[in-house]
């Protein structure tokens, strides 16, 4: 039987799908891609790690922790298939810390996950989805990110560096380990950065401390102040819009007042 020769991932996210036809969200099936690309995915009880990728010459296989959701599977396979491309034949081990989470001071793993989020969420597919919600909120995330397959955090991090929501800013908190990490848009000013420290007037704080409280609903307003201790910041108001995230913590996405980020 003859073998067909694996398709070059050296191509780039963009060019890969467009090399297999794939133009709609629907149709980028991340299992399908990694095999033409050479390599098959195979679900295990890993002990090590969430994902991990070993190969030689251009044919490898991805081991995958079993049992996991479906949205993280499908991002630790373009993660991986981000190791691939850039590092073809090594063995590379990722723990669940190490995907989706676009480390700083990591620049290995930070991009394996722009190169998950670049296949999963091409930006001009992505960027049209987005079009549909002038406002970044949570039913917002929620709709992309079932058009999408991806996780609601995923998802958030992809619209926030999509240029289209200049103000809006998200953190992720987890209960034990105090503030974990943010990400705001581009024009955000560095000035801007959240509070060591949980307001007890933020909705995020009642989420982490309060197992009976409930995701809200829609973004509400708070002052600035709660979420930054800048010079000026309780001059102006925000909205905040916090749910939870399972075995993540809480997230929360900020939308700052435009004067704020000087619009
Ligand atoms: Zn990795």
């Amino acid at each position: 039987m003859k073998r067909i020769d694996p398709i070059p991932t050296n191509l780039g996210p963009e060019a890969l799908l467009r090399s297999l036809g794939i133009v709609a969200p629907e149709d980028i099936d991340i299992e399908a891609i990694a095999f033409y690309s050479g390599l098959r995915v195979r679900r295990r009880r890993l002990k090590c790690c969430e994902a991990m990728i070993t190969g030689k010459g251009n044919r490898g296989i991805i081991f995958l922790q079993e049992g996991s959701m479906a949205t993280r599977q499908r991002f630790s396979i373009a993660h991986e298939l981000g190791h691939w491309a850039t590092d073809r034949g090594q063995t590379v081990a990722c723990r669940s810390s190490e995907i989706g989470k676009f480390l700083k001071g990591n620049e290995v793993e930070r991009a394996a996950d722009q190169y998950a989020a670049d296949i999963l969420m091409p930006w001009s597919m992505f960027k049209d989805a987005c079009r549909k919600h002038p406002r970044l909120d949570l039913n917002a995330v929620k709709a992309v990110a079932s058009e999408f397959k991806c996780s609601h955090t995923a998802t958030l991090i992809r619209m926030i560096d999509s240029d289209l929501y200049p103000n809006a800013m998200m953190i992720q908190h987890h209960a034990e380990r105090g503030r974990k990490w943010f990400r705001a848009a581009k024009k955000v000013p560095g000035y801007w950065f959240p509070r060591d420290d949980l307001d007890v007037d933020s909705f995020a704080f009642e989420l982490l401390n309060d197992p009976t409280a409930r995701d809200e609903g829609f973004p509400r307003k708070i002052g600035a102040d709660a979420w930054f201790n800048t010079k000026g910041a309780d001059r102006y108001e925000i909205t905040e819009q916090s749910f939870r995230v399972p075995d993540e913590g809480v997230v929360t996405i900020l939308r700052l007042h435009e004067a704020m980020i000087g619009l």
